[in-house]
């Protein structure tokens, strides 16, 4: 089969003709249809420190995916041939403390396909039947596709009480992009959204915020429309130092702030005057929570208050990862996804 592999130590992909993957009795294997491509992609693609330090050469890449079962291990019961599905790419040890507490997101012997194991970016890919959420007849294998990041936004959102709030999303990349739709159908009353990034902020308009604005702006219209008192909630997701302190100063005293983005290196807090004496809370996002988040996400794509496809701006087959990772570099795309079959 065709896929894109990680094979040596240096930047880029290669397309590769590999051995279509064999399944273990507990698991299923999926024809890809629609892949997703993310940031950690290009991480691995540029061979960065957080790359060189994780990844072992050679691997298929690739984690977001939506396809059709074609074959089901011995001791697979609940999941069938012809099953449209997408998957938890976080496959994790189910027996750990954490697993057996809820808390399976962050168990720390957590693999994730196309990082520590073979992934997506590919024909087929193996999945242990555990970890394989069936799609809606009318959902898209496009929408099925992009069902890890908008995940991580639904558990970004709804982790923090929505209905109601006002709300600042700073960060308009595609999972901000989610979250700003994700709160508009859970009920916040006022959404504001930052990003430098034009296209973005056109983005995070027709996904449904009231206001989008340039991080220099976000102060005057937070306060503007908050009673000088600062957002209920602040979705943080660009990772990016001042971002995070300004989420800090613009949440209220008693509000949360939930910290999806990742900073490239460590950040200066200070705790005193940015979190203590506000009394706020803080909330550490790691993946989707399995699978409490799963079906949170499809019971929102029921209601058809919530429509992700805007943030679908690019679209490529297998033998074109250098431009998809292009467009990604190139700050002018929403979400990039592969077609592969
Ligand atoms: P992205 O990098 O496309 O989005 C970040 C956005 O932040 C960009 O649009 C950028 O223009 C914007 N930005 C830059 N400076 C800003 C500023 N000062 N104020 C406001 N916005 C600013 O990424 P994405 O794919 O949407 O992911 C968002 C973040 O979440 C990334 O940091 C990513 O690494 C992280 N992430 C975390 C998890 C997790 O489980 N915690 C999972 C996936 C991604
Ligand atoms: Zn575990």
């Amino acid at each position: 089969m065709k896929a894109l592999v990680k094979d040596s130590a240096g930047p880029g992909f290669a397309l590769k003709d590999v051995a279509e993957p064999t399944i273990r009795e507990n698991e299923v294997l999926i024809r890809v249809r629609r892949a997703g491509v993310c940031g950690t992609d290009v991480h691995i693609y540029e061979w960065d420190a957080w790359a060189r330090g994780r990844c072992k050469p050679p691997f298929i890449v690739g984690h977001e995916f939506a396809g059709e079962v074609v074959q089901v291990g011995a001791l697979v019961t609940d999941v069938r041939e012809g099953d449209r599905v997408t998957a938890e790419g976080h496959i994790v040890d189910g027996r750990c403390l954490l697993c057996r507490t809820g808390n399976a997101h962050v168990c720390p012997y957590t693999k994730i396909i196309g990082v520590d194991r073979d992934g997506c970016f590919a024909e087929y890919i193996a999945m242990p039947s555990t970890n394989v959420w069936h799609l809606d007849d009318n959902i898209s294998f496009d929408v099925g596709g992009i069902h890890d990041p908008m995940g991580n936004a639904f558990h970004t959102a709804l982790s923090a009480e929505i209905p109601g709030a006002t709300v600042l999303v700073t960060g308009c990349g595609p999972i901000g992009l989610f979250a700003i739709g994700i709160c508009k159908a859970a009920g916040a009353s006022r959404i504001i959204a930052s990003d430098i990034n034009e296209t973005r902020l056109a983005l995070a308009s027709r996904m449904g915020a009231h206001d989008v604005v340039h991080p220099n702006e976000a102060e005057r219209v937070v306060k503007r429309h908050t009673d000088g008192l600062g957002v209920d909630v602040v979705l943080e997701m660009s990772g990016v130092p001042s971002a995070i302190h300004q989420a800090f100063a613009l949440v209220r005293v008693g509000g949360h702030v939930q910290m999806l983005g990742i900073p490239s290196k460590p950040i200066e807090i200070d705790f005193a005057t940015e979190v203590i004496f506000k009394g706020i809370t803080i909330y550490g996002v790691v993946g989707r929570r399995m699978y409490q988040t799963w079906h949170q996400m499809t019971r929102f794509l029921r209601s058809c208050n919530f429509d992700p496809t805007p943030v679908i701006t690019h679209r490529f087959p297998l033998d074109e990862a250098d431009e998809a990772i292009h467009a990604i570099k190139s700050g002018e795309a929403g979400k990039v996804i592969f077609e592969i079959a």
